[in-house]
């Protein structure tokens, strides 16, 4: 039976020969052509549509993907990511997209808790993360009160420069419209 991992290897073999019979991929540079990051949800529903209903191709923009675009701390991965985005390639803008029906609004960290459990994680370890993942967790299912409250932090993340411009924008994932914070 073929696997996953089959039809991507297959996938992939396809998706070269079709680039080489096109002359291959135009060769780009890495900074952001549009100098602005993208932070959006993992949601597989924006697959696909995320980039061209925002108009980005390959060298626009930086993009991060975060389940719910949840940012808590003044510094994780996700901040260092913007660290690098904004300080190395050049960003000055980074737009924060949350969508309506985000699997992160009925996520808890109870309910991961006891599924870790389940799967055999050590209680120790579950302990020694829970309290960053109850922050990290909390549920909101409006989209705009969850995206308000990244944006705030962002703008007072103290690592990242005042000169940034700092959007806010929700997304229909199943139709691809945005909706922008007001006066974000
Ligand atoms: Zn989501």
């Amino acid at each position: 039976m073929a696997t996953v991992l089959d039809s991507i290897k297959e996938a992939n073999t396809e998706f070269l020969k079709v680039m080489r019979s096109q002359g291959g991929l135009p060769q780009i540079d890495k900074q952001p052509s549009k100098h602005v990051a993208i932070i959006s949800c993992m949601d597989t529903r924006l697959l696909y549509i995320l980039e061209p209903a925002l108009g980005l191709m390959r060298g626009s923009a930086v993009m991060i993907k975060i389940a719910g675009s949840r940012i808590t701390e003044s510094f994780d991965s996700a901040i260092g990511s913007l660290l690098v985005a904004v300080y190395e390639l050049g960003v000055t803008e980074i737009i924060v997209i949350t969508h309506e029906d985000c699997g992160m609004a009925h996520t808890t960290a109870s309910s991961l808790c006891e599924k870790m459990k389940q799967a055999g994680v050590a209680q120790q370890d579950i302990d020694a993360i829970k309290p960053q993942l109850e922050g990290w967790t909390l549920p909101e299912s409006d989209a705009t009160v969850a995206l308000n409250d990244i944006v705030e932090r962002l703008k007072q993340n103290p690592y990242l420069p005042k000169t940034l411009t700092i959007h806010g924008c929700t997304m229909n994932p199943n139709n691809g419209k945005i909706h922008f914070l007001e006066n974000k």
